[in-house]
């Protein structure tokens, strides 16, 4: 029902950006309401006394063509022209109307219902037309209100439909301005809401990776600043993880640019796999580089990660045959935690440990890749670091073996 009303003031609606659409329905809109605000009026007219009212009558019969000609007029693509004879015409009708029937009949309140419409009207309003056009509406109705009474003009409405005739055009200009104006509510509400589908769409491109689909650097930065806020806040660990593929270029030199695509895909898919807690945050960090944030995860339960992530390419078996025949897919791995936020620490920040995740990537590949490196948040160089071999045994930078990683490991700054 409410869809093929909508039909009827749809002519030359389409194919227009959806604020001009809103303004030419309204427009359309006006036209219909007026042709059919005057229809009672034009009853009251032909059934009481046709002789005496009928110069009123045929002016209100062009009045009402010219109403529905805007319908074609925008129809025919002349926005502009349709909104002026809208107006105009609306602006004359009151006017001719209330000099033959008088100001007893409340025609001119309908000048307020123009008011209420014409800023919505047209695409670009001046603020000094706007204030002249609503000045002349004013002066119109004080114009027919004052000089247009009963007692001076040609053809007064005699009582009590005079007073009918009034409650009628309040009743009337109020519902025109209602309808009209809730209308146009709906159509902002719905672009609204459509605004905010397209913008959370366009916020999930700009933090997303096209390639793999997964979260990208500007994402990261946002949740490393999140994170570390909240680290700050309730003193949980926080670690960061690091990989990067060993040997991709050589891989790309020999599968081409495709294949090398088809590898990182597969990569990132195997990593969603590992990386499946909630609040874990896994990105591609750019080229054949990943990192992984994971709140509330201290520097074993990071490692422990680290390690699946670098099993779970090398067992994915992607052949990387440029470097020999056999060989395979290996990533190198670097990890940073920090378990509490010391003052000191505290200026760092979460880029700090990304950091920090960067150089113990650094020393895998130094230490000769397809491994997991460890490097403490804000320790110097030489100390804190660990390396894992294939089966998960920790040995220090030296080669000797360090224990265990442990829980709720005391940062070393
Ligand atoms: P290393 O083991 O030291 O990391 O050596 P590498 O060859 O992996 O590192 P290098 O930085 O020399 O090469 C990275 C290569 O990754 C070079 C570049 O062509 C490739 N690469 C980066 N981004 C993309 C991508 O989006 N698609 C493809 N196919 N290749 C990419
Ligand atoms: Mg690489
Ligand atoms: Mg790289």
């Amino acid at each position: 029902m409410i869809n093929t009303i909508k039909k009827i003031w749809a002519p030359g609606v389409s194919g227009h950006p959806l604020r001009v659409r809103r303004q030419i329905a309204l427009c359309n809109q006006v036209g219909l309401f007026g042709a059919a605000a005057t229809i009672p009026y034009q009853l009251f007219y032909y059934c009481y006394d046709f002789a005496a009212y009928r110069h009123v009558f045929n002016a209100n019969i062009f009045f009402m063509v010219i109403y529905l000609s805007v319908l074609l007029l925008n129809y025919h693509r002349w926005h502009n022209t349709a909104s002026h004879v809208l107006l105009l015409n609306g602006c004359t009708q009151l006017f001719v109307v209330t000099l033959f029937v008088g100001n007893g009949a409340g025609v001119n309140l309908f000048y307020f219902t123009l008011a209420a419409v014409l800023i919505f009207l047209y695409q670009r309003l001046s603020i000094r037309v706007y204030a002249a056009v609503m000045t002349l509406f004013g002066t119109l109705y004080l114009v027919t209100h004052f000089l247009f009474t009963s007692a001076d003009v040609p053809t007064p409405i005699p009582l009590p439909w005079r007073d009918v005739m009034y409650v009628g055009s309040v009743v009337g200009s109020l519902v025109l301005s209602g309808v009209v104006l809730y209308l146009f509510r709906q159509q902002i509400d719905h672009a609204e809401g459509e605004l905010m589908l397209s913008n959370r769409y366009l916020e999930t491109l700009s933090n997303t990776d096209p390639l793999t689909g997964l979260a990208n650097r500007r994402a990261l930065d946002a949740a490393l600043e999140r994170e570390w806020l909240r680290l700050a806040r309730r003193q949980q660990a926080l670690s960061v993880i690091m990989f990067d593929i060993d040997h991709f270029k050589p891989f790309n030199d020999r599968y081409g640019h495709d294949g090398g695509d088809r590898c990182l895909q597969q990569i990132a898919r195997a990593a969603k796999g590992v990386v499946s807690r909630a609040p874990d945050l896994l990105v591609r960090y750019g080229g054949e580089e990943f990192a992984v944030v994971l709140p509330d995860t201290d520097e074993a339960g990071a490692l422990q990660l680290a390690q699946r992530l670098c099993t779970t390419v090398e067992t994915l078996n992607i052949p990387n045959e440029s470097l020999g025949v056999g060989a395979c897919i290996t990533i190198s791995v670097g990890v940073s935690s920090i378990t509490y936020i010391t003052p000191d620490a505290h200026h760092y920040g979460g880029a700090h440990l990304l950091k920090r995740a960067d150089e113990a990537l650094y020393q895998a590949k130094e230490n000769g890749r397809n491994q997991v490196v460890y490097r403490a948040y804000g320790c110097p160089q030489s100390k804190g670091i660990e390396r894992l071999n294939k089966a998960g045994t920790s040995f220090s930078n030296t080669g000797h073996a360090v224990p265990e990683p442990r829980n709720n490991s005391t940062p070393e700054l």
